[in-house]
């Protein structure tokens, strides 16, 4: 299936409509050394995972959500340096489900607060029309999830991946804008679906299964969240992520679909990166090591124009 091409974007410099003229310059062999690809990009791009202002609250349009990361901040978290100075190296692993029990703006501003008789974080807050908010990077450890030993659910296989230390260390605490026992909306489900597979792509031993991805009431007995949450369609949606252990990336989705139907690794290389929003347009990009992929609002995959942006890195083109 070839991509339609995109329309003209507003941002985008035009394209030559007709080949330009060989420049008259000295031989390859002759050229100094190019500056390494990767770093052409890099230079060119940024590693920036702010989404581009053009894409604010577009929701699921792409294949990474829209998330914000300035509204909300919290206060009650472990840092990483914090963990290794009482010898706990965190690792991303596992993502815990919640609701709030309340609604907006009162949960979340109590994710927030200090909160010294009962503190309490998590990195992502969902609101009910599907904004993503976070509230504590995701290298560090949120206070959402530890379950004393006695409230532990006697669950031997979740136990046997998890262990038995302090639940926050390596889990990603995800909170849901609903009251006990009430129905989340499809833009919840959606936005959730979407953090938690861009969240796979970025940290990639969350494994895609039901001990990996929980929700509270089955770490601890006295708890009742995310109730009610339909795993059987939430995972389906949510797995789907093939991971490359050459380069320890994934790809997912609208990507992955693009990547397995026009050549696969023979054309495209392994994945460099997870999915990023670009920084100067309107697009999520993923580079692999022979090209980028950019997901266009839409919904379609074009190839980044990398071949001309390598011969403007080394001053062949203006
Ligand atoms: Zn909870």
């Amino acid at each position: 299936m070839t991509p339609r091409k995109p329309p003209a974007a507003g941002k985008k410099p035009g394209r030559p409509t007709s080949p330009p003229t060989p420049p008259a310059d000295p031989a390859p062999e002759a050229a100094p050394a190019p500056p390494a690809l990767e770093a052409v990009l890099v230079q060119d791009f940024g590693q920036s995972r702010e989404l581009a202002p053009e894409l604010a609250g577009a929701g699921t349009a792409g294949p990474g959500p829209a998330i914000d990361r300035t509204t909300y901040r919290a206060v009650n978290f472990w840092t990483d340096v914090y963990l290794h100075s009482i010898g706990v190296t965190r690792q991303v692993r596992f993502v815990v489900v919640h609701n709030t029990e309340g609604s907006y703006p009162t949960d979340v501003q109590y994710l927030c607060a200090p909160n010294p008789q009962h503190p309490v974080s998590c990195h992502y807050y969902i609101r009910r029309d599907g904004a993503i908010f976070e509230l504590v990077d995701p290298a560090s450890a949120a206070w959402h999830t530890a379950v004393a030993p006695e409230n532990r659910v006697p669950n031997a296989a979740l136990r046997a991946v998890w262990g038995t230390s302090n639940e926050n260390y390596h889990s990603l605490g995800i909170e849901l804008e609903a009251f006990r026992d009430q129905a989340k909306t499809a833009e919840q489900v959606a936005a959730t679906v979407a953090l938690v597979r861009w969240l796979r792509t970025q940290y990639p031993l969350i494994g895609d299964d039901r001990l990996h991805l929980v929700g509270h009431d089955e770490l601890s007995l006295i708890k009742v969240d995310p109730a009610p949450w339909d795993w059987d369609s939430f995972m389906p949606p949510v797995r789907g992520a093939r991971y490359f252990p050459e380069t320890g990336q994934s790809i997912v989705s609208g990507f992955r679909d693009f990547f397995e139907a026009n050549g696969d690794v023979a054309r495209f290389g392994y994945p460099l990166t997870g999915e990023e929003p670009d920084p100067h347009y309107p697009v999520t990009v993923q580079y692999f090591e022979n090209c980028r992929f950019e997901w266009h609002p839409g919904g379609f995959v074009r190839l980044g124009a990398v071949g001309r942006l390598y011969l403007q890195a080394i001053g062949r083109l203006p």
